[in-house]
């Protein structure tokens, strides 16, 4: 038995996670593989205190959750529980792998993963009032946290063959901040001497992934452009409800979408589910439930080949319910 946390957040959160863990729990069943004992632990909004230690201790104890998005207020109020977690447990690379599943606006294949550094940059949330009318934000880097991204993107394009790395920065004008994130992340490149480095100027990448998007493998960036980028990323393969993600650290994993908290259509079974469903699919691989995870992915790309059976969001008339039903009936089929 798996025991895993799980964290169902706030706005679409509940639905999507809902969606998620039932097939997750169908693709175990169906490779007669060990069913999951989940821990259910509301953060934020939707619990008693923004962060609650039993939260913690579950997370500290399973080391592996799935998790849906958590509102954080504009402006005022709480930091981000999002932020906090990944600041606490070091969990210091986001992975969010960005695919074509569905035809688009591009007729290239598009598949990249983007390592996006998770715990510091101008996420530190340092700032200071110097006066009412103006105020200091402190974006940190260190080398230990730039090397440490560096290397798990060349891991991963080693492991996989890949023969490009792509290090966007901004050292022209942030020449030391940026400056040292690039002088880092090109030191691990010389353990790769197979794997070629790219650098590229953040503006200018946003422009080249609208362009040419099929150019990119692997994507190592800071806190802030990474999470721009991604954010660009999933518009180029048909929205937020598309694309996965994994924070990690080297004993701890927790998958989420990359999307937010969708305020907008929440509670209205609108929410498309895939990308938390494609968490759920990192998850299986992570518990090394590589035939799960094959078939419940192959159930979800399947189910998109129909277009009529996509969420509203992709042009479909399905709600977050029935598209859920018709991928359980895919994966029961396949
Ligand atoms: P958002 O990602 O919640 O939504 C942006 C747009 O995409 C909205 O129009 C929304 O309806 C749509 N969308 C997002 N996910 C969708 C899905 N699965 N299916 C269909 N449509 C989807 O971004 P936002 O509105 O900028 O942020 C809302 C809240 O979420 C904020 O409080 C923000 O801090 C929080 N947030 C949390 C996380 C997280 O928990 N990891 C990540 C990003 C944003």
């Amino acid at each position: 038995m798996y025991q895993i946390t799980l964290i169902p957040g706030d706005g679409i959160g509940p639905e999507v996670t809902a969606s998620a863990k039932a097939l997750i729990e169908a693709a175990l069943e169906k490779h007669q593989s060990p069913k999951i004992a989940w821990d259910i632990q509301n953060a934020g909004q939707t619990a008693e205190t923004i962060l609650p230690d039993v939260l913690l201790n579950s997370l500290e104890k399973n080391k592996i959750a799935l998790k849906g998005p958590i509102t954080t207020p504009i402006g005022k109020g709480f930091k981000s529980i999002n932020v906090q977690l990944r600041q606490k447990y070091g969990l210091y690379a986001n992975v969010r792998p960005v695919k074509k599943i569905i035809e688009g606006r591009y007729d290239e294949n598009i598949d990249f993963v983007i390592f996006r550094e998770n715990t510091e940059g101008l996420y530190a949330g340092v700032e200071r009032v110097d006066s009412p009318d103006r105020i200091i934000a402190e974006k940190i880097t260190t080398r230990q946290a730039s090397e440490r991204i560096g290397r798990a993107a060349f891991d991963y394009a080693h492991k996989l063959g890949l023969n490009k790395v792509t290090v966007v920065h901004k050292a022209n004008i942030l020449k030391q901040c940026d400056g040292l994130f690039l002088e880092s992340v090109t030191k691990v490149s010389k353990d790769y001497p197979d794997i070629d480095l790219e650098a590229v100027i953040v503006d200018n990448m946003a422009m080249q992934l609208v362009m040419t998007p099929s150019k990119y493998q692997v994507i190592v960036t800071t806190n802030l452009y990474g999470d721009i980028l991604s954010d660009l990323s999933a518009g180029l393969v048909g929205g937020l409800g598309l694309v996965p993600g994994a924070n990690l650290n080297d004993d701890m994993a927790v998958f989420e979408p990359v999307h937010g908290s969708a305020p907008d259509i929440a509670g209205q079974d609108l929410a498309n589910p895939t990308a938390c469903i494609l968490s759920g699919v990192m998850l299986l691989e992570h518990l090394g439930e590589i035939e799960a995870a094959h078939s419940l992915y192959q159930a979800v790309v399947d189910t998109l080949n129909t277009p009529s059976k996509r969420t509203k969001d992709l042009g479909g008339t399905l709600g977050t319910k029935a598209y859920t039903e018709a991928i359980l009936e895919s994966l029961g089929s396949l």
